[in-house]
């Protein structure tokens, strides 16, 4: 691609190296500029206007244009834009903040501890159960468990949990002592004529069997989230999360649930461990706190895992970590806004209101020859596209995924391939015409890609 020389286009291709990108693609193929938003909208620096089906990155929960948020965040600012949190010190948004979020903890918790991504809230987590076997004196209990294709951030630990190739290759991950279990995902790894509770049992059978090999002194937590996001959107089998506790409890590990995504409503409930009846000691909270307005994150534990905590810090006179930027003032006070009006506008309801809606009309297009499989719960869903009559060789895994992605961009839907499954997760605060609309185009875009890919059939 020739780009103008000294454009924005070109300029970016110079200086910045992306996340998440092809490097050396991004030179020929260029950059898209995001130059604005608007509700559920965002607008490319050419005017083009897209519905934001992915939240941002599954994030933006009250749109792009919530002045409440922006208002909250230069009150702040003009009062005390930072404070931190370290040495007994605190500030007044710290503070609410962490009262409001062990009030509307599913489970009973007892502290939070104010991060600023969802990597290093997992990453924290990580040490902390370290800190805390090391406090219990039960030196060997230090293994973690994931799962094949879970997403829990990229850095050292976090990206050792996570379970996705491209998070390991070349980065000598993942490190010692991280293991993955088998993914929940019944459409890929569910067996011929085993029904979802089968396939629920042996996801469990699996990880006791990992456990027993590792042994189960050696094993100090399990993480999970309730619906697998950057996976693919994997909503659990039935029986799965019952079954899996009840392995968890006969070990005595810790379970934490990485509700990045689920938390604040995406379930359908305040919580994604509430939709699936999880009992976590850890609840690691980010994106959808602020609805990204500002980086912050959260994660809250209960009693069995901070009291030895303390006494550690209480042994070694100081718990030794913590971030400049851990509980932000500027966050801390947006996030207290954005939860307020998650609330007051009742936006958990709509969500399951609106994702119902969403998924009943994908669900429609699960009869198109191209569509393997359709799956969601609350206002997350995504869509499986498969190759026409079973030609994997002509169109490996991704490749289908990737155009329809293309296809709905160019038709004004933001939607993002893992793999062949396109993902849906818009803001909260969507209405069901924008739902019709995201259909709409969905459908829309079904069709061109049945052209694109059989122009003998369907030309
Ligand atoms: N956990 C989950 C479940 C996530 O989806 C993500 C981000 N997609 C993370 C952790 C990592 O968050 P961050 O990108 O803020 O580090």
């Amino acid at each position: 691609m020739n780009l103008r020389p000294n454009s924005d286009e070109a300029r970016d291709v110079a200086y910045h190296l992306h996340g998440y990108t092809n490097a050396r693609a991004h030179g020929d193929r260029g950059p898209i500029i995001v130059d604005r938003g608007e509700g559920i909208h965002v607008f490319d620096s050419n005017g083009k206007r897209y519905i934001e089906g992915m939240a941002g990155l599954w994030s933006v929960a009250l749109g792009f244009d919530e002045t409440r948020l922006m208002d909250a965040a230069f009150a702040q600012m003009e009062k005390l834009p930072f404070s931190h949190t370290f040495s007994h010190r605190t500030h007044g948004p710290a503070i609410d903040l962490a009262e409001k979020l062990i009030s509307i903890s599913p489970v009973p918790m007892s502290k939070v501890f104010f991060t600023n991504s969802g990597s290093e809230a997992n990453d924290t987590i990580v040490k902390m159960i370290w800190y805390r076997s090391n406090a219990l004196g039960l030196h060997d209990k230090k293994k973690i468990i994931s799962r094949l294709g879970g997403y829990h951030g990229v850095t050292v630990a976090a990206a050792s949990m996570t379970g996705l190739p491209t998070n390991h290759k070349s980065f000598d991950l993942p490190i010692d002592g991280f293991l993955h279990t088998t993914s929940p995902h019944y459409y890929r790894e569910g067996r011929d004529a085993e029904s979802e509770t089968e396939f629920a049992t042996r996801c469990a059978d699996d990880l006791d069997a990992m456990i027993q090999a590792e042994g189960p002194d050696t094993i100090a937590a399990f993480i999970a989230e309730p619906v697998m996001g950057a996976g693919g959107v994997v909503v659990p089998p039935a029986t799965y999360w019952e079954k899996i506790q009840a392995v968890l409890a006969k070990y005595d590990i810790l379970l934490i649930a990485d509700e990045v995504i689920c938390a604040f409503g995406r379930t359908g409930n305040m919580f994604g461990s509430t939709t699936f009846g999880i009992k976590p000691d850890i609840i690691t909270m980010s994106k959808q706190l602020t609805s990204s307005y500002f980086p912050f994150s959260a994660f809250m534990m209960n009693d069995r895992v901070y009291e030895p905590i303390a006494d550690e810090s209480n042994n070694i006179g100081v718990l030794g970590h913590g971030y400049t930027g851990g509980g932000h003032p500027v966050g801390a006070a947006v996030a207290l806004e954005n939860l307020k009006i998650i609330e007051e506008r009742d936006l958990v309801a709509n969500a399951a209101a609106r994702g119902n809606e969403l998924l009943a009309g994908l669900a429609h297009f699960e009869d198109h020859p191209l569509v393997g499989n359709v799956r969601g719960v609350g206002l997350i869903a995504a869509l499986e596209v498969i190759a026409p009559d079973g030609r994997t060789d002509d169109f490996p895994v991704g490749q289908l995924g990737a155009k329809m992605s293309a296809i709905m961009l160019k038709n004004g839907l933001v939607s993002r391939n893992m793999g062949d499954a396109l993902a849906f997760c818009p803001p909260l605060i969507i209405n069901s015409a924008e739902v019709k609309k995201i259909l709409h185009i969905v459908e829309k875009s079904l069709d061109e890609l049945s052209v694109a890919v059989r122009p003998d059939l369907y030309q």
